[in-house]
């Protein structure tokens, strides 16, 4: 049986290549342009919606392409105001991005997906329990922005203020599309937010660190570290085999000093784990060589992980003698819980 032709996604093209089929089209250049603004400036999702466009030529961009958009599939709001949405693909695979209001200091951020599951397989994060299935295209990435950007302003009547890169996956293993959607979301023909306003987390790829520093890239990076000895962190998050803490700590010495970009750890307190004056001295020594903020994160227990969350009084020790070695500490209480929506508790659920 000959398969079915399917069209391709016209966000896949670059402006060149648009320009190019546009002009072949025997239509004016400048119509490449007025597409390129629908697709990634105004988030259009049909060619039908592109009204200064002839209804001609949005015919004849309906028989050669598809627009892959993502499709709400689910929404789920906590108690907290926290927003979980599910987003269909266009292949059927599902994702979450979440949206975090803190009203009262104006920050609205989302927690946006890369990939489609996760290959990494840290202990204490649910995702990492489904397989990874593949990476996000730019435009799926790009998609959960412009999505959550209008529930920020449908619902707070404010509009996103920061991206984090913390849902699904592991942004530096979707390198590419990853580097593609923010350059969408930052373009003046695109979203237009500032770089500054975006965090990329990653479980700590040094050399895709390193290749971030090369890229010369704006925005701000986020180690997730959850544990400052090789020994503990081995334990719960393989990567760190391959990648330890001396390789990493170059690598981000080498990111800081090439990009000055904003650097944080993310670090989540289990109980009786990593969360003792002796663990935080060690997490005190990674502080040293470069400006660093820690995030201590209050853990959300998932089904079947042996960990447990740490008291708030040991939090806030933990940040205490942090804090008397002059490290920057935030604590984060979690946001979300009641809906799964919480760090590490990503994973399409029902
Ligand atoms: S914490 Fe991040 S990198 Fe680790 S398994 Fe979960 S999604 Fe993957």
């Amino acid at each position: 049986m000959e398969a079915i032709p399917t069209k391709t996604d016209i966000r896949k093209l670059t402006l060149p290549e648009l320009e190019q089929f546009i002009t072949g089209m025997a239509e004016p250049k400048f119509r490449a342009k007025q597409i390129w603004e629908w697709l990634w400036k105004k988030g259009a999702h049909t060619f039908e919606e592109m009204s200064n466009l002839s209804k001609e030529l949005r015919q004849n961009l309906d028989t050669h392409f598809a627009i892959h958009a993502i499709r709400e599939d689910r929404v789920q709001r906590s108690e907290d105001g926290t927003i979980k949405s599910r987003f269909q693909l266009h292949d059927g695979h599902l994702i979450e991005s979440v949206l975090i209001p803190v009203p009262e200091e104006k920050r609205f951020t989302v927690c946006v997906s890369s990939q489609a599951g996760c290959s990494l397989s840290c202990k204490f994060c649910a995702t990492g329990r489904m397989k990874r299935v593949r990476n996000l295209d730019a435009a799926e990435i790009f998609d959960q922005v412009l999505l959550v950007n209008r529930q920020s302003l449908d619902t707070f009547g404010h509009p996103l203020s920061n991206i984090v890169f913390m849902g699904m996956g592991e942004p530096l293993l979707a390198y590419s599309t990853v580097m593609e959607s923010i350059g969408h979301i930052t373009a003046a023909d695109g979203l237009g937010m500032s770089p500054k306003r975006i965090t990329v987390s990653t479980a700590g790829i040094a050399k895709m660190i390193r290749k971030l520093a090369d890229d010369n890239v704006k925005f701000n990076l986020a180690l997730s570290l959850h544990a400052a000895t090789d020994a503990k962190r081995d334990e719960i998050m393989p990567i760190n085999e391959q990648n330890n803490l001396t390789t990493l700590m170059d690598a981000i010495e080498y990111f800081y000093r090439k990009t000055r970009n904003r650097i944080s750890y993310e670090y989540i307190a289990f109980q009786g784990f990593n969360d003792s004056p002796e663990d935080a001295a060690h997490l005190a020594a990674l502080c040293r060589r470069f400006p660093v903020t820690v995030n201590i994160i209050e853990y959300n227990p998932i089904e079947g992980a042996d960990f447990r969350k740490s008291s708030e009084d040991t939090i806030d020790a933990f940040a205490r003698y942090l804090r008397e070695r002059e490290v920057m500490v935030t604590v984060r209480r979690s946001r979300g819980k009641d809906i799964d929506a919480a760090c590490g508790q990503l994973a399409n659920r029902e």
